[in-house]
């Protein structure tokens, strides 16, 4: 593939994180065993755990390492069940599915700009305990939410606030006690880091039951021998995270969107153009030619993009996010994502100008 731009469904591996991980996987590292390669494995995962701790604004022992951002919203809504579950209807499918499948949650829409609608939020009973489930930064589109003011409205009438910030992490500072949260979701494959290492992040004094029991690892919560070339790998992708460069990629999707929307004479749809938005995501509508067609194009230019959401087994479903926006269907079945990293050079973002504007001139014939 010579332009990789699907970070949001996994970016490469940097060779930082590979180095790491190889020196890792050398060697029989058990955290729980006594001799030296057992110590070994057990300061380099407490070493993990206080780099991602310190990037995050949390204390180390509120860090517990997960083998995916899925598995970690899992355990949320499912030891949390007995409350009543709220969700943000634009939320990732690990968290609305599961959510759907354990009860049924209190959905609460999002307004046409793709934000939670925060009216709807307070006028949520005071004095019950619930539980919001809410994105830091949408998958698909890449709009921010207002996290911090959502914690705020949840505390005031007695709830918990779980914040799924999966793809945020690694692209725009998130500081877990500054948004005001009680747990938190983070992963490491759309970072630079492998897939196979995430942590929730549950705030101290919160009851919280184990998502698995046998052993003691992870300070109880989460028994099974530790993965400790992937914790090692996330830390060090965490740790070579870069935001100028990230504002560079910004300004280079910006000056795509513009030409794209000019080439298509206006039609083009920018999805969250005007909204606080990851600097590494663009979502483009080019009605009139469904987003099959300009994957299969794209693909055959040796681009990688992806159709909205791609999670769920290369199947291009309708976007319940773009719907939850109220964006008719048509327009959302056009919809192309485009999301750069840490690897993407202005040359993968030019690539995918051109194509585009070359479906765009092919459609107007
Ligand atoms: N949450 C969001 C917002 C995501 O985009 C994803 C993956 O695409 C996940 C959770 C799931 O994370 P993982 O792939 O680590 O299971």
């Amino acid at each position: 593939m010579k332009h990789y731009l699907d970070y949001n469904a996994t970016a490469p591996l940097r060779p930082e994180v590979i180095a790491v991980m190889q020196e890792c996987l050398g060697l029989p590292l058990n955290a729980s065993s006594i001799h030296a390669a057992g110590r070994k494995a057990k300061t380099l995962i407490e070493d993990s755990r206080r780099a991602l701790a310190g990037t995050l604004g949390a204390f180390a022992n509120e860090v517990v390492f997960t083998a995916s951002g899925t598995e970690a919203n899992n355990w949320v809504l499912r030891r949390l069940r007995m409350l009543p579950v709220c969700v943000s209807a634009i939320e990732h499918s690990s968290v609305l599915k599961t959510a759907q499948a354990i009860t049924v949650p209190d959905v609460i829409p999002v307004t046409k700009e793709g934000i939670i609608d925060l009216a709807a939020l307070e006028q949520l009973p005071e004095g019950e305990p619930f539980l919001l489930s809410l994105m830091l930064a949408n998958n698909e589109t890449g709009i921010i939410q207002p996290v911090r003011e959502a914690a705020d409205i949840v505390h005031a009438r007695g709830g918990l606030l779980h914040c799924d910030a999966v793809q945020a992490f690694g692209k725009i500072p998130v500081d877990f006690t500054a948004l005001g949260c009680d747990l938190m979701t983070i992963s490491g494959h759309k970072m630079g880091g492998p897939v196979g290492a995430a942590a929730l992040i549950v705030k101290n004094g919160l009851a919280f039951a184990p998502m698995l029991t046998g052993g003691g690892q992870e300070m109880n919560r989460r028994a099974g021998t530790e993965n400790v070339a992937a914790i090692a790998g996330f830390a060090k992708a965490a740790a070579l995270v870069d935001f100028a460069s990230m504002k560079t990629l910004r300004g280079w999707l910006n000056a795509l969107e513009a030409e794209v929307e000019k080439a298509s004479g206006g039609t083009a749809v920018i999805f969250g153009g005007r909204a606080e938005r990851l600097p590494n995501t663009s979502l483009i509508a080019m009605p009139g030619v469904s987003s099959e067609t300009q994957l299969i194009h794209f693909d055959l230019d040796g681009i990688g993009v992806s159709a909205g959401s791609a999670c769920s087994s290369g199947r291009i479903e309708p976007s319940h996010v773009l719907e939850a926006m109220g964006v008719e269907e048509a327009l959302a079945g056009s919809a192309l994502r485009i999301s750069g990293g840490w690897a993407t050079v202005e040359g993968d973002v030019r690539a995918a100008a051109k194509a585009w504007k070359a479906m765009a001139a092919t459609r107007a014939k």
